[in-house]
């Protein structure tokens, strides 16, 4: 068994392994993605739709898309569209297969009525904080409501009352009637309908009771015949009211298996407070590339195969954990470095003037896209000549020692070019560098001296009669803390907010072959790392480029397998 195989044969699996020998669907695999539309996916997300639809594909199954829209007052159509386009995105299809809860709201009506008419369900007058406080604890039995052993034509008549409008907001409720004593919370006598006069953004004003999320989630998924209803940890207590609407309606059952959810250091996955970020303008959108969304991460540089590959490693457990965001990026890297084209770029230029090349000289460089690649044969020209530009970064006046870079008096290699030494420095009023002076060996030509002669260190360059403009945007982790909830008494997770998650970088230089950078592909700028063009606020004649990832592995680090 190789990796991949191992990390997917996992318990779920071996669930449905076990269903088909016993022939429990007649040997069929269906799942759901049931995302509720009310804000955009993360790559928590990912992982169940990777699931959801990888466990399909492989036991030649469906997976249906299906919006939990139960709740109108937080959905929009906004939500429902992005959440279809990162799908596809992330490579997966539906079909046809497209539903909604609310399709269902008469279905869920009538079973409703069924229930009731059995005995199963009674419209209760308390109010939300009575419901509350007869619901008891933990360790405390609830309390019967007082409304509990109403007539059946009582109910039928109020709970056709409450969908006709009748009644106010919050005044009723329509709740299974099961077991105030049970020890799961989640089967005293849960709420089955709450009245909402709320417009619903595919019903409009069609409905003013809406069915609550068990309720609805199991009957939904019966009506679809689903077989697998896959979800997470959390859940796992509310199975049994699962089981019991479906057992009592006699309804078609799908199995609900459990897993556990993603979480991922330096980050929140809670949609609540994702929204609160956007809302309250810490970040630019949920797209915004420092957030954890699919879409932020898609705008950041992330590819759906790096996603992919991510939630095959990070595999499925039984009990929650937080994975390193380090492991996140490392994958992402293995992914780009072998789709990356490499590039020259300088972010934060210095001025480099060779004295000894000729001024109205230029040249060309014929570089390879992919030189680690033997196969490749691609390739782009980089111009050169009298001025360059390197890194501020790559020159120092005076070097501390193991210094490889340019330095007064020091020789080192320009990549792909030639041999330089620096003679001399030009600075402003107020003692900083402005620009260096050097020469250049012109029998150092593509990087090698004839002389045999080693040079220790290597800096990238781009020409500056030649160079195009660019903004590059690089990212920080979006909180300092691994946990951004662990915060101080009084303190919130916004408290833990990274100040310097986003440095913009204007007039950067990149070589012009990035003029024909287009938005969904990444490059390298070499040493520099994995870039991408922005696909929001790039437009013609103005580049911006973000920094997807830097080069330094940080998780093989962690490994101690340093890279
Ligand atoms: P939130 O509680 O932040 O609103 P949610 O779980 O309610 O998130 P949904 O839109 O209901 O969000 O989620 C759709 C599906 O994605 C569900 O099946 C849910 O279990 C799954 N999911 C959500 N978050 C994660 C996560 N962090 N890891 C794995 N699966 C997740
Ligand atoms: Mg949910």
């Amino acid at each position: 068994m190789n990796e991949q195989e191992a990390n997917r044969s996992n318990f779920i699996r071996e669930i449905i392994d076990e269903h088909n020998r016993s022939g429990r669907f007649g040997g069929r695999v269906h799942t759901r993605f049931p995302p509720e539309p009310n804000g955009y996916l993360h790559i928590g997300h990912a992982k169940s739709i990777c699931l959801n639809f990888g466990i399909a594909q492989d036991y030649g199954g469906l997976t249906n898309l299906r919006f939990d829209d139960t709740n109108p007052v937080k959905e929009d159509t906004e939500y429902v569209e992005s959440i279809k386009d990162t799908i596809r995105w992330l490579g997966f299809d539906w079909g046809e297969r497209e539903y909604y809860a609310s399709d269902y709201f008469e279905v869920l009506y009538q079973n409703a009525v069924r229930l009731i008419e059995k005995g199963k369900a009674y419209v209760c007058d308390l109010t939300p904080d009575e419901v509350r406080e007869y619901r008891g604890t933990l360790t405390e039995p609830g309390r019967e409501s007082p409304y509990r052993n109403r007539s059946v034509e009582e109910n039928l008549d109020l709970f056709r009352r409450m969908r006709a409008g009748e009644f106010p907001d919050g005044s009723r409720t329509l709740r299974a009637k099961i077991d105030m004593a049970s020890p799961n919370l989640n089967l005293r006598d849960p709420i089955m309908y709450r009245i909402l006069h709320a417009e619903h953004h595919r019903t409009g004003n069609k409905w003013c009771i809406y069915p609550m999320y068990d309720y609805a989630h199991c009957v939904s998924d019966s009506v679809e015949g689903i077989t697998h209803s896959i979800c997470t940890l959390e859940f796992e207590d509310h199975r049994p009211l699962y089981d019991w609407f479906l057992d009592e309606l006699e309804l078609y059952h799908p199995q609900q298996i459990e897993f556990a959810r993603l979480n991922l250091t330096y980050t929140v996955m809670s949609k609540r407070k994702l929204l609160q970020l956007v809302q309250q303008n810490y970040v630019s959108g949920w797209d915004d590339p420092r957030m954890p969304t699919l879409a932020g991460m898609r705008r950041r540089g992330y590819t759906p195969e790096a996603i992919r590959k991510f939630a095959d490693v990070v595999g499925v457990a039984k009990n929650n954990s937080v994975v390193d965001m380090e492991l996140l990026e490392h994958v992402l890297r293995d992914d780009l470095n072998l789709r990356a084209k490499r590039r020259m770029a300088v972010l934060k230029p210095l001025k480099v003037v060779l004295d000894n090349y000729p001024a109205d000289q230029v040249e060309e460089f014929e570089v390879p896209d992919f030189p680690q690649d033997p196969q490749s044969t691609t390739s782009r020209k980089i111009p050169f000549g009298r001025e360059l530009y390197i890194e501020r970064e790559d020159f120092m006046e005076v070097p501390p020692p193991k210094y490889f870079r340019l330095a007064l008096g020091s020789e080192v290699r320009l990549m792909n070019a030639y041999y330089i030494t620096c003679t001399k420095v030009v600075k402003d009023a107020d003692g900083q560098v402005i620009e260096v002076h050097c020469t250049y060996d012109p029998e150092t030509r593509g990087g090698m001296s004839a002389d045999g002669r080693k040079v220790k260190g290597t800096i990238h360059w781009v020409s500056a009669q030649r160079a195009i403009e660019a903004e590059v945007r690089l990212y920080e982790n979006l909180f300092t803390k691994k946990d951004p909830y662990e915060v101080e008494e009084g303190q919130d997770f916004l408290d833990n907010l990274n100040p310097r998650s986003l440095e913009v970088l204007t007039s950067c230089k990149l070589e012009p072959a990035l003029a024909q950078a287009v938005i969904g592909e990444s490059y390298q700028f070499m040493r520099n790392g994995y870039f991408c063009l922005d696909s929001v606020d790039t437009r013609e004649g103005q580049l911006v480029f973000n920094r997807t990832i830097s080069l330094v592995d940080s998780w093989a680090k962690m490994q101690g397998t340093s890279a």
